[in-house]
């Protein structure tokens, strides 16, 4: 069901200037549909993507450098007009030329057909490449007759990477084809999908039925069968598209199981997991094949597998970075997606070296046992804390508290070990935080922690004044990225109080400075009063805040912990520094900034 409308009959139009709105940064929204925001510093070939709305990201959010220069978006599962083919064409055209490439469907052959006649009547270059990548829709004798549907995706970034690398028109169009040649798709409908403003799907399927073949304008199946079992799917779908091997076709393949609308990431990723190892049983390296939403159908229900054979020419266009509102593919993955599917690319990078002063690397030792402190103590209270969040949150903030503690805890040891300083030790154990906990509170502890640790240093061990400091700018991250206010009920309602009463009593230099433990016990007194004050109070950010009422009289789980870590942190984090920690052994593998550390040993040091 569609149900966000208001005027049925302007959801594209809407659809598209909501989109052009959001991404303003990188695309404009022209007569006819949209374009990229920057215009390119030299001619470049346009490579226009097009068809009816309703298949997002296909095709405006597929606007972006290395993929498309435009996209001409028509009603929804409608054609566009010759005349907005026309207009973005003008809007795009940068002097090298452009082609339309869309799926076959004869209102976009002709509409893009009529648009290219005119573009060329004023000596603009034109070409077209169509998409006829669905096996069901045709025999293979009548291929050119296929229409197009996601295999739209992997010809499209094909021709986008090629003109973004500078290949002239008809360089763009053959590499465009030689891709359409060797892409092949099918898909399965469960449940068809329904116009804004409809009553109805457009088809329906009996119970525990499925249609083979289906297309992606809300056509159901080509022909009903009996829903089977995910496995049997996957071996379905792999048999027929590998019965389609194009002649000569190589041994490394991009693959795209592509959701259609309302099938979940994980069922895609359930039948990934038969499709992927029958593909390699074949012999094939997957080169970064994607599981998900690439050329949607509206709310349909129903997958569908693309295979596209790449050969020397055009795997490295498949790999080529990407930057669209829709889709992104950096450098990074690049070089993780090329490496073999079993190497795991964790740990294969060199460790960095650590400069840090013996005095930080004492105070490290706090950090770590400060770490250690709060890892059992949130152990003890997981459950508590999942039942807190169960009241009105999701119930998870127990374990995702848990997973962040455990993987800081580890990764700062690891650090240290390394040789680095209190500064560096904090900062690693935030990355891991936020990295492995999840969730609204895992993003923010893993950001607040490398503040903290990057307002510490990796000099000194800190003062009354350089503890306020870091505490403060832990605060100054986690309202910076959650932007919630005192009396919002979040972790903000204990941790703003603490940070301002610890900053108050250690700035008190006659009460206080000698004495930077008793002033942290005294602000986490505060902290854990103002966590418990927060039972009165209704959410207004987070996942709690739908269910506002049922949250009244359990205090917020965010608030509690937060207020429960700092208590038991204060007696390492507000001690002096233990004296350094750093083993020879662990100075070695630190490389050479901690080999600095080694000669500054008394000469003569047995090692
Ligand atoms: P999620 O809400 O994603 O399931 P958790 O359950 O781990 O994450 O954490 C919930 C806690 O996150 C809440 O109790 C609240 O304290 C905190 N929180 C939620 N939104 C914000 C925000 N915008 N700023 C600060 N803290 C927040
Ligand atoms: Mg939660």
């Amino acid at each position: 069901m569609t149900r966000i409308f208001n005027d049925p009959s302007d959801f594209a139009e809407e659809a598209l200037a909501g989109f052009c709105d959001v991404h303003a940064d990188l695309v404009r929204q022209v007569t006819g549909g949209a374009v990229r925001r920057r215009r390119p510093a030299k001619p470049k070939v346009a490579v226009l993507a097009g068809g009816g709305s309703g298949h997002y990201p296909a095709f405006a959010g597929l606007i972006g450098t290395g993929l498309a220069d435009g996209a001409v978006v028509g009603n929804i599962f409608t054609s566009p007009s010759a005349q907005q083919a026309y207009a973005v064409a003008k809007a795009a055209e940068s002097g090298a030329g452009v082609v339309f490439t869309y799926g076959n469907y004869a209102g976009d052959v002709l509409n893009f057909g009529m648009a290219s006649e005119r573009l060329a009547s004023e000596g603009i270059q034109v070409e077209n490449v169509l998409v006829t990548d669905d096996v069901a829709s045709a025999p293979p004798s009548e291929s050119e007759k296929r229409r197009g549907i996601a295999g739209d995706f992997t010809v499209f970034k094909i021709m986008g990477a090629a003109a973004e690398a500078g290949a002239d028109l008809a360089d763009v169009v053959r590499l465009g084809r030689k891709a359409n040649s060797l892409t092949r798709t099918i898909g399965s409908a469960f449940h068809g999908c329904t116009f804004p403003g409809a009553e109805t799907p457009l088809f329906t399927l009996k119970d525990r039925q499925m249609g083979l073949g289906l297309g992606i304008h809300g056509e159901p199946g080509l022909f009903d069968t009996e829903l089977p079992p995910a496995k049997e799917l996957g071996q379905e779908f792999v048999a027929r598209l590998l019965a389609e091997t194009p002649h000569g076709a190589g041994d490394r393949i991009a693959v795209i199981l592509n959701g259609l609308g309302s099938t979940k990431h994980e069922e895609l990723f359930v039948l990934w997991l038969t499709i992927a190892p029958l593909l390699r049983a074949a012999g094939y390296t997957l080169v970064m094949p994607e599981v998900g939403e690439l050329v949607t159908s509206l709310d349909m229900s129903g997958v569908s597998l693309t295979i596209t054979w790449l050969d020397d020419e055009l795997e490295p266009l498949w790999t080529a970075p990407a930057e669209t509102p829709a889709y992104r593919r950096g450098n990074a993955a690049l070089q993780a997606g090329a490496a073999p599917a079993e190497e795991e690319s964790d740990g294969a990078a060199a460790p960095d070296a650590f400069d840090a002063t013996e005095e930080s690397r004492g105070y490290a030792a706090n950090c770590l046992a400060a770490l250690a402190a709060a890892r059992d103590s949130l152990h003890g209270a997981e459950a508590r804390l999942g039942d807190m969040d169960a009241v009105a949150g999701d119930g998870d903030h127990g374990r995702g508290m848990v997973r962040g503690i455990d993987a800081a805890t580890t990764a700062a040891q690891d650090a240290a070990a390394r040789g680095a300083g209190a500064g560096a030790v904090l900062a690693a154990a935030g990355d891991a935080w936020a990295d492995k906990a999840g969730g609204t509170s895992g993003v923010l502890w893993g950001a607040g922690l490398r503040s903290f640790g990057e307002a510490l240093g990796n000099e000194l061990s800190p003062g009354p004044s350089e503890l306020a400091a870091a505490v403060s700018a832990f605060a100054a991250r986690i309202t910076g990225l959650g932007k919630a206010e005192i009396g919002d009920k979040t972790m903000v309602d204990s941790l703003l109080p603490f940070a301002e009463t610890l900053s108050r009593l250690l700035a008190d230099g006659a009460r206080h400075s000698d004495h930077p433990a008793a002033a942290w016990a005294e602000a986490a007194a505060v902290s854990t009063a103002a966590a418990e004050a927060t039972a009165s109070l209704r959410p207004l950010k987070g996942r709690a805040r739908p269910l506002a009422e049922k949250s009244v009289g359990t205090a917020d789980p965010g608030a509690t912990s937060l207020a429960m870590i700092f208590t038991v942190m204060g007696p390492h984090l507000a001690a002096p520094a233990a004296a350094p920690a750093t083993a020879p052994a662990a100075a070695e593998a630190a490389g050479p900034a901690a080999h600095g550390t080694a000669t500054r040993q008394p000469a003569g040091t047995p090692s």
